[in-house]
């Protein structure tokens, strides 16, 4: 490692950190990528060289998430919002229902593009909370002919996440994009997953997507080539150019989480940098108080206002002069925001807390 570099500490929520290894790993790789001559990125998408690294990206998110058999792992571009519009495209006919677990913005968001297409419903929504909790299993009740449900396992903006995932009789979809890879997740439950790459698994520009092969065979014939699942799953992702850099830092950033141990490691290293920041919350005597209920905490993102709106805008200003970079809360919720995904370090997030407790001492 070169203990030269100054790292920021980065609570960006996304585009965020990246492991330093990684990005170290990449400039040394950057103008003669194992004896090419060339960058990744001016490979051919064609040549062996640059299939290596498609593939393992590929089989490295299998191994580390415990992909079954039966699904396809793709790579598509568009972000996590083409999914919203691509799921229901492809899955919701004009006459059909599909339900939709309404737990932020981002929820709000795949509910809009999917109405474009079906009916689809709120079959349950937290907003009347301001999205401050994730609902209770014993509250999804859905129709026995939903195309679908869809849900957000753990929503960006107000810094709540699931802890477990309901089981149902219907397609279960999820956008994971702020928390795969953060903890072991049961694949075998969801029929669809998607994530865009820029919070947990590389840089902006790949979207992850994992479906059930039998799914794909249902899809919509009447959409779009590139917008089609199984245009991606019968060529490999490579039917057109696919962002080769962005899948090669992705792979990349998945080699890095198996040398550290893999998603059972990540999981153990996320409570405990949650832990540092919510405990400075927790024992605030209401200096701090956090946006989600308790049960519903986000280990992503940690969504928090300081008593009094002067205060919160002295907190925040002495938090960038310090060096703490993207604490402010998303501009449609306000208040604080950490953004503490799998590539930042505990010693950002010890140094934050301290930084919570000092300014409570001087101004509390
Ligand atoms: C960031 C984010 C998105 C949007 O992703 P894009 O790749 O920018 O389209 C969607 N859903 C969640 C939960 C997110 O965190």
């Amino acid at each position: 490692m070169n203990l030269q570099v100054k790292r920021a500490y980065n609570f960006n929520a996304g585009p965020s950190a990246l492991p330093l290894e990684v990005l170290e790993k990449a400039q040394q790789e950057l103008v003669d990528f194992r004896g090419t001559g060339m960058s990744v990125m001016e490979l051919s998408h064609r040549s062996k060289d640059y299939e290596v690294v498609h593939n393992q990206a590929i089989a490295n998110l299998k191994e580390l998430l415990s992909v079954p058999d039966d699904y396809e792992v793709l790579f598509v571009q568009g972000g996590a919002s083409l999914q919203f519009s691509m799921i229901p495209m492809n899955f919701l006919q004009p006459e059909q229902k599909a339900g939709y677990i309404m737990t932020g913005s981002w929820s709000e968001k795949a509910f809009k593009e999917a109405k474009l297409f079906g009916n689809p419903y709120q079959l349950v929504s937290t907003k009347d909370s301001n999205y401050s909790r994730i609902p209770k299993l014993n509250e999804i009740q859905h129709n026995a002919d939903d195309a679908y449900l869809h849900l957000t396992s753990n929503n960006t903006i107000f810094g709540t996440g699931w802890k477990e995932f309901p089981t149902v009789d219907v397609p279960l979809f999820a956008d994971m994009s702020s928390d795969i890879l953060s903890k072991p997740v049961d694949v075998s439950k969801f029929d669809l997953i998607y994530a865009g790459a820029q919070k947990n698994l590389g840089p902006s520009g790949v979207t992850v997507v994992i479906i059930r092969k039998d799914l794909i065979e249902k899809e919509n014939q009447n959409v779009p080539t590139m917008l089609k699942y199984s245009t991606f799953a019968k060529n490999n992702s490579l039917y057109n150019t696919p962002p080769t850099f962005g899948i090669y830092m992705l792979g990349e950033v998945l080699n890095w989480v198996k040398g550290i141990g893999g998603v059972t490691e990540i999981a153990k290293r996320n409570e405990e940098k949650a832990k540092l920041i919510y405990d400075a919350i927790d024992e605030s005597n209401g200096f701090y108080i956090g946006h989600a209920e308790t049960d519903s905490r986000s280990l992503m993102n940690i969504t928090f206002r300081v008593k009094g709106e002067e205060l919160e805008k002295k907190f925040l200003a002495e938090a960038k002069q310090e060096g703490f970079i993207g604490v402010n809360g998303h501009r449609s919720v306000g208040g604080c925001r950490a953004s503490v995904y799998n590539a930042v370090p505990y010693e950002a997030c010890k140094a934050f807390s301290e930084f919570m407790l000092q300014f409570q001492k001087v101004n509390g």
